[in-house]
């Protein structure tokens, strides 16, 4: 019959399995949501894009009616033009059309530059918007991928929570909710090998005579249960498991 420490370390694996699996669905989970909030980003820009746009066609719209405006002004002084005879007026009307002319030049470039702005972000806005398409694509794709890999694992830990209510229910009551409570405080590891007279959960130094009580009791199979001194896991003399981790 299996020793009580024996099912304890049973259960330890268990319990590490359903530990390390249910980390798995965590990131899986995560992983969704990052791609979510990756789309909502993008949305997010696409909406910025959009109303920079109408802010560039606004503006756009009323640099040519000024346009529009300096140039009937400039035309109605043409024709006063015509009608001057005196020298001195001819010469200050010329200068002030030349002048208007200018200012209207310039006016010109601005709503040409303006038109260069909105083609660029109207390019930007739809590569950004062929993004959000993109990501919306990929996130069915990925959604299924994940959902499928939640399940499998949610299969695994059924299982494995069935294995674990058989096991559990042959250990000593007492016994198992001091495992339980050493595992979840101790980082998943309640029960630890000693090795060279040390306890491989805490690395401190276990004294020899409790050593060599641990080592006959493995021998002779006594069922007696040690707890480190230092960090109360439980000491077994050896089972076969990859090291723990350092406190
Ligand atoms: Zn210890």
């Amino acid at each position: 019959m299996a020793s009580q420490i024996d099912l304890l370390s049973a259960l330890q694996e268990i319990d590490q399995r359903l530990q390390s699996k249910g980390l798995a669905l965590q990131e899986l989970r995560q992983q969704t949501t990052a791609l979510f909030s990756e789309i909502q980003a993008k949305e997010r820009e696409a909406d910025t894009r959009q109303q920079r746009l109408l802010q560039l066609e606004t503006n756009r719209r009323a640099a040519e009616l000024q346009l529009r405006t300096e140039e009937e002004k400039i035309k109605e002084k043409r024709v006063r033009l015509n009608r001057i005879r005196n020298e001195r007026e001819l010469q200050a009307l010329r200068r002030e059309i030349d002048a208007m002319k200018e200012t209207n030049s310039k006016l010109e470039e601005d709503a040409l530059q303006l038109l260069e702005e909105i083609e660029k972000e109207k390019t930007a806005l739809s590569q950004t918007q062929e993004q959000v398409e993109e990501l919306k694509g990929k996130i069915d794709a990925e959604a299924a991928r994940v959902d499928a890999q939640i399940a499998t694992i949610q299969e695994e830990l059924c299982m494995e929570q069935g294995g674990r209510e058989d096991l559990a229910s042959q250990i000593d009551p007492g016994q198992r909710t001091r495992y339980e409570q050493l595992f979840a405080k101790r980082g998943g590891w309640a029960i630890v090998e000693i090795r060279a007279s040390t306890c491989q959960g805490c690395h401190m130094h276990i004294p020899p005579h409790m050593g060599n009580q641990i080592l006959s009791n493995a021998q002779q199979n006594t069922g007696v249960i040690f707890h480190c001194p230092h960090c109360g896991r439980i000491l077994v003399w050896k089972i076969e498991q990859s090291p723990p981790p350092q406190d």
